[in-house]
């Protein structure tokens, strides 16, 4: 931990912004902005998005009320914001090359390894527990996409990044592979440029490249149609016009980023807690489709996949399975599911049925 220079009286706040900077580097973070919290631009887009019911299922997005935009309601007395920004990519992690092949699962690229808001809520309580050793007690809160907050907003507005076409927030120097912490607080610290400039200039290529179409206008996305929604936050049947467009993606989608030109700043992550496991970044769609509920308890423990459970994880390795090219194996293992005591799960694996026995038609139709 880096020292802060002797505090008069009263500290020095810009002084210590630096200082809080200089400490995020060194607890393993990317980049670190301070920003205040006026949402009031962000809080118009988020009630035009509510109101197209571009939120789906996720009620969430909606109960907190202005408790989101305004982080003032959310934890009394906060004035300031730090945002934080942690690289996830691991250096050996495959990508592009398993959404070109059908028969392996597409599992979106931070959910590879293990879950990260421990890792990140600890390294942010570390960072108040230094700024409380230098000014004495002071009001905070560390939030890791754990309670309302708009944390992408919030990020651009503390200059890490601009809001690209496909809502995600972007770096010119990191592309968009990246998770965002915030820690709230009361301290009056001078706050960063937010990042105005938007980079995307006439590019498209994310529009163009979603496979179910869910980018409806730049910057915004109708989640009801989003590979990323339907496969973790719905719980009940994924409509059937998304499912060959799903492909083999199983947990996630990151399309719309792996083709945006900024990916290729993406900064590889030193944390070995995000190097893939469990070969969840290369296995095949058969072999986690045989995985016990033991098993999916075991592997995805500590891991993001673990929160939708072993039914959903069923039905979406289902729907990447009904798209596969057909094989004997591919239909072996939907036929033993047939049984499965799940009226969601049975119901996908006989759409994925249908599927093969077609393909299987086609081919023989065709030798
Ligand atoms: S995550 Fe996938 S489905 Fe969702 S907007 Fe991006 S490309 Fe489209
Ligand atoms: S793909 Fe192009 S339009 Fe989309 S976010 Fe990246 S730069 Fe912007």
């Amino acid at each position: 931990m880096t020292p802060v220079p002797p505090p008069g009286d009263e500290p020095d706040m810009a002084a210590l912004a630096e200082t809080i900077k200089t400490w995020g580097r060194e607890l393993g973070f990317q980049q670190l902005g301070i920003t205040d919290v006026d949402l009031a631009e962000d809080e118009a887009h988020l009630e035009a998005w509510l109101a197209a019911g571009h939120h789906g299922e996720m009620g969430f997005m909606a109960k907190h009320g202005t408790k989101r935009t305004r982080p003032e309601e959310l934890v009394p007395g906060t004035r300031r914001v730090i945002s934080v920004r942690l690289d996830y990519l691991p250096a050996e992690v495959e990508t592009t090359k398993v959404l070109g092949r059908p028969s392996l699962a597409y599992v979106s690229r931070y959910a590879t390894g293990r879950d990260y808001h421990k890792l990140m809520r600890k390294r942010l309580a570390t960072l108040a527990k230094w700024i409380e050793a230098e000014v004495g007690a002071f009001g905070y809160r560390a939030f890791v996409d754990s309670a309302p907050v708009m944390e992408r907003a919030l990020a651009r507005k503390a200059g890490l990044g601009w809001f690209g076409k496909n809502a995600m927030l972007l770096n010119p120097r990191a592309g968009s592979l990246f998770f965002l912490g915030e820690l709230y607080t009361d301290l009056p610290l001078p706050v960063d440029e937010p990042f105005e400039t938007d980079h995307c200039g006439s590019c498209s290529a994310c529009r163009t490249a979603c496979p179910t179409q869910a980018i409806v206008e730049d910057r915004v996305v109708d989640a009801r149609a989003c590979i990323s929604y339907l496969t973790i936050e719905l719980f009940g049947a994924i409509p059937e016009r998304y499912r060959e467009a799903m492909g083999n993606r199983v947990f996630g989608c990151d399309d719309c980023q792996l083709v945006c030109p900024y990916t290729r700043f993406t900064r590889v992550s030193r944390e070995g807690d995000f190097a893939p496991r469990h070969d969840l970044d290369r296995a095949s769609l058969v072999s986690l489709f045989a995985w016990s509920e033991e098993e999916f308890l075991e592997k995805t423990a500590g891991n993001p996949i673990r929160r939708i459970g072993y039914e959903r994880w069923l039905r979406n390795l289902a729907v990447g399975l009904g798209n596969a090219p057909w094989s004997r194996a591919v239909e072996a293992a939907l036929m033993a599911r047939l049984p499965y005591p799940s009226d969601l799960v049975r119901e996908h694996v006989r759409w994925a049925l249908d599927r093969q026995r077609e393909k299987r038609r086609q081919r023989i139709a065709s030798a």
